[in-house]
């Protein structure tokens, strides 16, 4: 019955049937060091490069939590109005898998640090849903397993294994949401309005870099389905690491309509962990999904407790930064938006990336310009979100300033963006390397004039005559010929000038 299940009609499950969703977020944070041992903590090293006894599990190595990743654990807390316990512990989850080098994983089970709190999730007609959060808890990451030689990069088909353990011990905190239910039609919708709302706060509060392509930001996606009127929850399963907020959104409609289908068809749902497959946008089975007994929990017995002080805690939230719904509503009467167009920037990611790019000192409307418009179509262009460009808040500000200093002109603003979506480095960098400085030297330029004169002296006496309209053309051969790196306004101006205009 596992094989290709059919698929219910969207509306027609909805007709019969009211979804329940629980979500998970694991997210990396992005200390400087592990959670336990002081191993760098960096995306992209060389396979096993970050390692050491503690982090490699070897017989005898002791574990000291990182402070930095409590803390952040804590603040995150606190912006999901979460409660803070005053005491808690880890826990060893016993599992073994080959990127588990220690054979169980250091996490929290019934003593998460945060539990308790709600997020007001906008949707995309401004709407608001809240989503009531259950905990977040301290982890670590585990290694990862490249499978080599399989067609799609699975265990299934693969000749062999490799094992990388540099992000084992990586610190993660994973946030837990209640069940949610009464969201029916909107359920996916919901599902990514979360994620989203979640990244954009994890990302204000500068704990992670919260790349959900580099797995910094992961969700799993429970979904259940009711017979309507029913109130108890039906069997559930476990989409894993959907990674991109529109997979999450689709994920959800899937499995609801594989379950509806499956349910109505007289079978039951298997309690799984299911895989998403974004080329499809279907669901594939994984393995049964193990309960709480299977990992035989307890409490970790080379750490101590954490008891934050109430103090800390204190402190720590009177230093939360402004959250991004904070943002949006000074964003809103700062920049003078309606609705709708506040409305548009945050549906497209780009009000935070605005925002911080008027913190690094742009124009409020060129910063807005460059996110919604060119580099809105480069995402497109290359299958990402916004926020997942390859360029930051701040190199979009200095390419912005650039342009106001007259050192580049529009065109090559939008190359120097290139060059920098393309890894070439800093924007002054690529400027550099592709030698874009723009030609502001008055003698050079008067040289480019000059011959583009000469090469047309009809024009030139007909501006001389008085068309001055006629120097447009003048001005673009000039601009070719110093391949568009003049202020094209001060050719004009020079221009006028040598035919005595
Ligand atoms: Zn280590």
């Amino acid at each position: 019955m596992t094989a290709v299940a059919e698929i219910m009609d969207y509306d027609e499950v909805l007709d019969r049937f009211d979804p329940v969703l629980g979500l998970e977020v694991h997210v990396e944070l992005s200390t400087k060091t592990k959670m336990f041992c002081g191993c760098a903590n960096e995306f992209g090293a060389e396979p096993n490069t970050q390692v050491c006894p503690v982090c490699l599990g070897l017989p005898g190595a002791l574990p000291a939590v990182n402070g930095k990743a409590v803390e952040a654990a804590i603040r995150i807390g606190l912006a999901l109005n979460c409660q803070v316990a005053e005491w808690c512990r880890f826990a060893r989850k016993n599992y073994f898998y080959p990127d588990q080098p220690k054979n169980f994983q250091t996490s929290q089970y019934d003593e998460p640090i945060v539990f308790d709190g709600h997020l007001d999730v906008v949707l995309d007609d401004g709407e608001t849903f809240r989503v009531d959060i259950e905990r977040a808890h301290m982890e670590e990451d585990t290694g990862k397993s490249l499978h080599m030689g399989g067609a799609t990069g699975r265990i299934h088909g693969a000749d062999y294994s490799l094992l990388d353990y540099n992000r084992a011990g990586v610190p993660l905190i994973e946030i837990v949401t209640k069940p949610i239910t009464g969201a029916g039609e909107r359920a996916p919708e919901v599902a990514r309005a979360y994620v989203t709302a979640l990244r954009d706060l994890l990302r204000a509060l500068n704990v992670s870099d919260v790349r959900m392509d580099q797995g910094s930001l992961r969700c799993d996606a429970n979904v259940s389905l009711m017979p309507k009127g029913a109130s108890e929850f039906g069997t559930r399963t476990e989409t894993k690491n959907v990674n991109s907020l529109r997979s999450v959104e689709r994920a959800v409609r899937y499995e609801m309509q594989r379950h509806a289908a499956v349910l109505t068809s007289g079978g039951s749902i298997v309690q799984e962990t299911r895989h998403f497959d974004e080329s499809t946008g279907s669901t594939s089975s994984g393995r049964p999904k193990e309960t709480s007994e299977d990992y035989r929990y307890f409490p970790e017995p080379d750490l101590v407790p954490i008891a934050p002080s109430r103090e800390w805690v204190e402190e720590l939230s009177q230093t939360l930064p402004e959250l991004p719904w904070e943002r949006r509503r000074r964003a809103k009467e700062d920049w003078g938006l309606s609705d709708e167009e506040l409305r548009d920037l945050v549906n497209a990611g780009a009000l935070e990336l605005i925002a911080e790019t008027v913190e690094a000192g742009a124009a409020p409307g060129d910063a807005r310009s460059w996110w919604v418009a060119y580099l809105s179509q480069q995402a497109n262009t290359r299958g990402v979100e916004l926020a997942d460009l390859a360029i930051t808040p701040k190199q979009v500000a200095r390419v912005v300033a650039l342009v106001g200093e007259g050192k580049l002109t529009n065109k090559l603003a939008r190359q120097v963006v290139d060059g920098v979506l393309d890894g070439e480095g800093e924007p002054d960098e690529v400027v550099a390397a592709r030698g874009f400085e723009v030609v502001s030297d008055d003698s050079e330029l008067q040289k480019a004039v000059d011959e583009a004169l000469a090469a047309q002296p009809d024009v030139a006496d007909k501006i001389r005559g008085g068309k001055v309209q006629a120097a447009g053309a003048v001005v673009g051969s000039v601009m070719k010929a110093t391949k568009g790196q003049a202020d094209a306004k001060r050719v004009r101006e020079l221009v006028l000038k040598a035919c005595g205009q």
